[in-house]
Order: structure tokens, then C-alpha cells, then sequence
């Protein structure tokens, strides 16, 4: 099930792992831990996405993507099946996304769970941000193998990164933390790459673009 993606460093697992020893500075692990249950996700949505954010990209504006799914019947294995792009308003170092009931609805509608989030940053590495790790603890307080994926086209050592927080410490710490914006705190030890996503490249995906 690992496969090639066209556009990312994170082609597989084996490359994630080599681009986290890579990244010194980024997070260190990249364990697959037996109490998460597995998350697959198509490879052509992750590069789909970067075709919906191309404008911003362009001109140096983050862009985001909610990524929804369902469980699969055996209850053992969830599948990335949608990417909802919500309205948006976003600058060079972050995004926010608007009309949260609008995707909500998408969601409900169709029976999907949000899995977690992607987004892009256009000038700067692949890592997560204090205010992302911020928006990931609240994907993750919801359900813990949610997923925060970054798409940074112009990062030459890593395009793509899949992250969770590391579970319990990092959760537990963006969980108490009651700063806002950026800062120093919540850093790249709160965040790991994760070992429970599958790059699937037969698995087929719908968009729904909100904006
Ligand atoms: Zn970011
Ligand atoms: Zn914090």
C-alpha cells in the first residue's frame, strides 16, 4: 500500500523517515503505535490540493483543505475520501478557515468524520507552527488519529509532512497551553511524524470547494 506520490518527499514511509533524520530540527520520530487505528489517504488528493491552492500559492498566501473520511465497517481502518476546501482568508504564515457550519454540513450530509486538516505553506519549510500545532491539538482532542499534512513546494529537503502530537505528552501540553499566536513554546518537540498513515495511490477522492 506505500506507494509513490509525484509530489512529495513524503513519497513513503521509508522517505518520511529518512527526511525526519534529515531535519534536525524537526520531530524525531516515526513510530506506528498499535492503538491507532490505520488512516489511508490517495495520494492524488495531497496533490490535488496543491492545484486548489495554486493561486495563493503564487502569490505566497497559505491556503487550507479539511480532509474527511469515513471508518471502514470492521472498524479497524479509516480512508481520507474527501477534501473539503472551506472559505478561507489567509497571509504568508497563516490561514484561518471561515463558515465552519457551512462544512459541517458537507460533512454531515454525506456521513463523513474529519480526519484532520492540510495546508500549504508557499515561502516556508515543511514544519508546523505554534498556531498549527494549536489547530491540530483541536483536531486530535476530537479524534486521536487525526492528521495535519503541510505541502511546502518550495522546501528542497522536504515537500510534504504528515504530523500528529506526539501522544500523551504533546497533546497534553498544547492542551493546557493558553497562549495564542505565535510562540516559542509549543515547538517541534509537541509534534511527530506519523507512522499510522498509508499513502494509498488507487484510492479515489471527491473535492468539495466551498469558496
Ligand atoms: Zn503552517
Ligand atoms: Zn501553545
Amino acid at each position: 500500500m506505500r506507494s509513490s506520490c509525484m509530489l512529495c518527499w513524503c513519497a513513503s514511509s521509508a522517505s518520511v523517515a529518512e527526511a525526519a533524520a534529515a531535519a534536525a530540527a524537526g520531530p524525531k520520530s516515526l513510530s506506528k503505535r498499535l492503538d491507532l487505528r490505520d488512516v489511508h489517504i490517495s495520494v492524488a488528493l495531497m496533490n490535488d490540493f496543491l492545484h486548489y491552492a495554486a493561486n495563493n500559492t503564487r502569490r505566497g498566501v497559505e491556503s487550507c483543505g479539511i480532509l474527511a473520511g469515513r471508518l471502514s465497517a470492521s472498524d479497524s481502518r479509516f480512508t481520507i475520501t474527501t477534501l473539503i476546501v472551506p472559505k478561507q482568508t489567509g497571509t504568508s504564515d497563516t490561514v484561518e478557515m471561515l463558515g465552519e457550519e457551512e462544512v459541517w454540513e458537507a460533512e454531515s450530509s454525506r456521513e463523513l468524520v474529519p480526519l484532520g486538516w492540510i495546508h500549504t505553506h508557499p515561502t516556508q519549510t515543511c514544519f508546523l507552527s505554534s498556531v498549527d500545532i494549536h489547530t491540530q491539538c483541536g483536531y486530535q482532542t476530537m479524534l486521536e488519529e487525526s492528521v495535519a499534512i503541510v505541502m511546502a513546494p518550495t522546501d528542497s529537503r522536504k515537500k510534504c509532512g504528515i504530523f500528529r502530537l506526539t501522544t500523551p505528552a504533546g497533546l497534553e501540553h498544547v492542551q493546557r497551553c493558553t497562549y495564542r499566536g505565535f510562540h516559542a513554546s509549543c515547538n517541534s518537540e509537541m509534534y511527530e511524524l506519523c507512522g499510522h498513515v498509508y499513502l494509498n495511490p488507487n484510492a479515489k477522492h471527491e473535492v468539495i470547494d466551498l469558496r
